[in-house]
């Protein structure tokens, strides 16, 4: 084993989108990396900012390009936010604006537009809307809290330029309303608590591993992780500037395996 700044971890925070797979197609060697870490038996789980696909869905599309991996091993900005209002006390109406089969994940919570106690900011692409701004900004006037899923400003995926992500739009309502979302997805403290928790380890022997610098890099290093920082996906470069600076950079997951401990 090198030496290495990861020789006390023992369990791993995997981003996906970037790490596993970009534009619908695999990263190169990152199935063996997979492999590596699960025959050393390092615990992790897949930590994503996806907001619309239900961890089900996202394991059968991972299972298409060669990835296996349960839902249980899978935890979304949406299945975050859905378990953070669930703790709520007083059953909350909450307005859940999402699209996708993720929504799926909030059954069983008071659901609505009219009057909410909580506004819950998903990916809606584009529904999101001028007359749709208007009305959750009119809900946060009349002092519905602010939940923002996720704050990845923007997306780089199949074809046709970058995408405005739902961070853009949580930055307008904020803007528009004098209101500060809370933030449930990475770099939120609250999606790596929820990953720490189901691995039963202290974040100084975890590591955060991703392609992005504002999500995965700071977000892993404000809640005292390790951080790993992949060339794939969205890394860039220039974001790296100002920043946290990572334990590792490397060129792929697939270098990771000869930083880990043996197990
Ligand atoms: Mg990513």
């Amino acid at each position: 084993m090198n030496h290495t700044p990861l020789q006390n971890v023992r369990g791993l925070i995997l981003d996906i989108d970037g790490v596993f797979y970009h534009a619908d197609k695999p990263i190169p060697g990152a199935d063996e990396a997979l492999a590596e870490i699960r025959r050393r038996n390092i615990p992790f789980r897949l930590l994503t900012n996806i907001t619309r696909r239900r961890p089900a869905t996202i394991a059968a599309y991972l299972q298409a390009l060669g990835y296996d991996f349960s839902p249980d091993e899978i935890l979304t900005a949406s299945t975050i936010t859905a378990g953070y209002l669930r703790q709520r006390p007083g059953r909350p109406r909450c307005w859940v604006l999402l699209e996708g089969d993720a929504l799926d994940l909030f059954q069983g919570l008071e659901l609505g537009e009219e009057d909410p106690d909580y506004v819950v900011l998903g990916d809606l692409r584009e529904k999101f809307t001028y007359d749709l701004l208007n009305r959750v900004l009119a809900a946060l006037w009349r002092g519905a809290r602010f939940l923002a899923m996720q704050a990845d400003s923007h997306d780089i995926g199949l074809g046709g330029g970058p995408k405005v992500n739902l961070g853009a739009w949580a930055a307008l309502l904020e803007r528009a309303s004098g209101r500060q979302a809370l933030l449930i997805g990475k770099p939120s403290p609250l999606a790596f608590q929820a990953a720490l928790e189901e691995l039963g380890l202290p974040p100084s022997q975890v590591a955060m591993v991703g392609d992005r610098v504002a999500s995965d890099v700071v977000g892993g290093w404000q809640a005292g992780l390790r951080t790993v920082l992949l060339r794939t996906g969205h890394f860039r470069e220039q974001d790296l500037a100002g920043a946290p600076e990572p334990d590792l950079i490397l060129d792929s997951l697939a270098e990771l395996p000869a930083y880990l401990p043996e197990g």
